[in-house]
């Protein structure tokens, strides 16, 4: 069975009334990010407090107990998203251990890459893991630093990973926030009334009424302290790599990425997609939710009108959630329903952001036709995903993936649409406001599409989960 390990979302804040409640706000908001399990950890002065449950937060944290459960001005808090098949609670996050220097939380997004090599090194030295989660090799690597600082400790302990992480760290005395030296995960830094909040995304910050400051830079640690915040560059400096796939399909799209809602990168990926597919239709309708703002600047473009022809259900998660093939399809055909009015003797386009295995696209098309379209089209604001993820989407094997087994010709027949048509890589970079994919401007980690890995995969291609699971 394919083993997809976890997209999360992250938050931290310092030094506030409420600190928990706060954090259960904007855990509420990361919910996209991670539906599996939720926890908080937080700090009172005295002692560490924790609750990790598997989820939604809404189910298990908003409650009138929370803050007698998790007392004190410090916070940091995750969301899971799901693994298929081993969806343990020990692996829910933050993790926490006491080490020499004190109490030390961690949540992580991401995947590391050498977590192969790290673990079969240390558990040679005795090391004994408790959770099949790679995070828990940062605990580890830190506990074994000779470094006297925590920061020098922590710093050692990075040197050491490789992949994408971005994280929150909580002790007796700071948050800490870390983005890998790619930049891969995103981290950005917020204020609320002199208390600094940390979060994936900048919908976590609007939640709580916080103002945003900055995102943490590539490579940097930020270590906040009462009054007092510093920031750390200790690794080369590289050329930043900002996974595409939170811009196409994972962020909210009411979050700011570099100085933009998502929903504007996303129209605009609609648009393009309108400039380079004339299509003569009747109707543009959104595979909801996330085809929807995509959908928007489509029907735009084309002059096309945009009708909502598939209603979602609120009451489902993300597809992805459910762990076996069987299941999903179950799941798609839980979460859509088909708005005949609509769709009724049209010539329809239907927008999604992107076809992993084609399960959605399958379903949906199947549902459009028997409600009675004319003609069904499939536009796809993304290029074909032909190659796995392996930095904390880690969508499925080759074997899986559609576009990596089938030409676009095959393709169509198999979903059974009247045509397929996917955005090309340059137009992706034009909607994200860049004139192509080059040296010179900011590249993002678009492996997906062009199997170029900004981090060698090879190991966790070789070694996955063995150790792990
Ligand atoms: P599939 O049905 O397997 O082709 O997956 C594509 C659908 O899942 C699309 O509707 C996307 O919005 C959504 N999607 C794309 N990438 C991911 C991902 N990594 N995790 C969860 N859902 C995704």
């Amino acid at each position: 069975m394919t083993k997809l390990r976890e997209e999360c979302g992250i938050f931290g804040i310092f030094d506030t009334e409420e600190a928990s409640v706060l954090t259960t706000l904007g855990l509420h908001s990361l919910q996209h990010r991670g539906q599996e399990g939720a926890g908080i950890v937080t700090y009172d002065g005295k002692k560490f407090y924790n609750i990790r449950k598997k989820g939604l937060v809404g189910d298990n944290f908003n409650n009138s107990e929370i803050l007698s459960l998790l007392p004190g001005r410090n916070a940091i808090g995750h969301v899971r998203y799901s693994t298929t098949g081993e969806s343990k609670s020990e692996n829910l996050q933050p993790l926490f251990a006491n080490l020499s220097v004190g109490g030390f939380a961690c949540a992580h997004n991401g995947n590391l890459t050498n977590t192969h090599s790290l673990k079969k090194d240390l558990v040679s030295k005795g090391a004994i893991f408790q959770t099949s989660s790679d995070t828990e090799l940062i605990l580890q690597l830190v506990a074994r630093s000779r470094q006297k600082k925590l920061i020098n400790k922590l710093i050692d302990a990075l040197n050491k990973i490789k992949g994408a992480y971005s994280l929150v760290i909580l002790t007796n005395k700071k948050l800490i926030g870390v983005k890998d030296p790619f930049g891969i995960r995103p981290l950005v830094l917020g204020s609320l009334n002199g208390s600094y909040v940390l979060a994936s995304e900048t919908c976590a910050l609007d939640i709580i009424g916080a103002k945003y400051v900055r995102d943490i830079e590539n490579g940097e640690i930020i270590s906040i302290e009462k009054n007092h915040i510093q920031s750390f560059k200790p690794f080369k400096k590289l050329n930043e790599r900002p996974c595409i796939f939170e811009r196409i399909y994972f962020a909210s799209p009411d979050s700011i990425i570099d100085g933009k809602t998502v929903y504007t990168y996303r129209k605009k990926l609609g648009e393009q997609l309108a400039i380079e597919n004339k299509i003569d239709a009747d109707v543009v309708v959104p595979i909801p939710d996330s085809g929807v703002s995509a959908a928007i600047g489509f029907s735009q473009k084309s002059n096309i009108s945009f009708e909502l022809g598939i209603i979602r259900s609120h009451y489902v998660g993300r597809t992805f959630i459910e762990p076996t093939q069987n299941i999903r399809q179950l799941g798609v055909k839980l979460k859509h329903s088909v708005n005949r009015s609509c769709i009724k003797n049209k010539r329809v386009i239907l927008i999604d952001d992107s076809i992993v295995r084609g399960t959605t696209a399958n379903k949906i098309v199947k549902m459009v036709y028997e409600a009675g379209a004319k003609e069904v089209h499939l536009g796809i604001t993304c290029p074909p995903i032909k190659y796995p993820d392996f930095y904390g989407i880690d969508t499925p094997k080759h074997k899986e993936l559609m576009a990596s087994n089938y030409t676009l010709e095959e393709m169509t027949k198999i979903v059974g649409a009247s045509s397929l048509f996917f955005l090309s890589l340059k137009g992706t970079y034009i909607a994200m406001g860049y004139k192509k994919r080059n040296n010179s401007n900011p590249q993002f980690s678009d492996h997906c599409f062009t199997g170029d890995y900004p981090i060698n995969v090879e190991e966790i291609q070789n070694f996955k989960n063995e150790l792990f699971d």
